[in-house]
């Protein structure tokens, strides 16, 4: 098996570790660039952001240790770049989702408090009714009672 197959299975095993230098390799997948396979390896640690990313979307820290891969080939990148958006794209669309439900919940809550309200208002309305028609009332039998003194005297 070429070394080039042996990346495309993503396994690559290590026949005898004292065979090659080990940082000449992807530190995902372990395939080596040679001249012949055209394998390209990028700096993992050339500042922070591919570590960043690998951190959080498969959840492992890759930290530069002396005699491990300083790289990371282009077939990883590829496969990391893409999870990485599938990710961020899964999470939007569950924030949406969420947003979208509560905002659902809260126009519910606002339609019922808009009717509740206004039923408040309705009973306020009457009860105001009621009060101006017993002020009228009152008003009417203070005057009788008002004109009563005055026929008298
Ligand atoms: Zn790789």
């Amino acid at each position: 098996m070429s070394e080039k197959e042996g990346c495309r299975t993503r396994r690559v095993s290590f026949v005898n570790s004292n065979d090659f230098d080990l940082t000449d390799c992807c530190r995902i997948c372990k395939c080596r660039a040679t001249a012949e396979n055209g394998i390209k390896l990028r700096p993992l640690f050339n500042g922070r952001r591919l570590t960043r990313i690998i951190a959080n979307t498969v959840h492992i820290e890759i930290k530069d240790i002396q005699g491990l891969p300083r790289f990371l080939c282009e077939k990883c990148l590829n496969i990391l770049k893409t999870f990485s958006i599938f990710q961020v794209d899964f999470r939007r669309s569950e924030e949406d989702f969420k947003m979208t439900i509560e905002a659902r919940r809260t126009s519910q809550m606002d339609a019922l408090m808009e009717f509740s309200s206004a039923i408040e208002m309705e009973k306020q309305r009457e009860n105001d009714q009621k009060s101006a028609a017993l002020v009228t009332n009152f008003l009417k039998k203070t005057k009788k009672n008002k004109s009563k003194p005055k026929l008298q005297n």
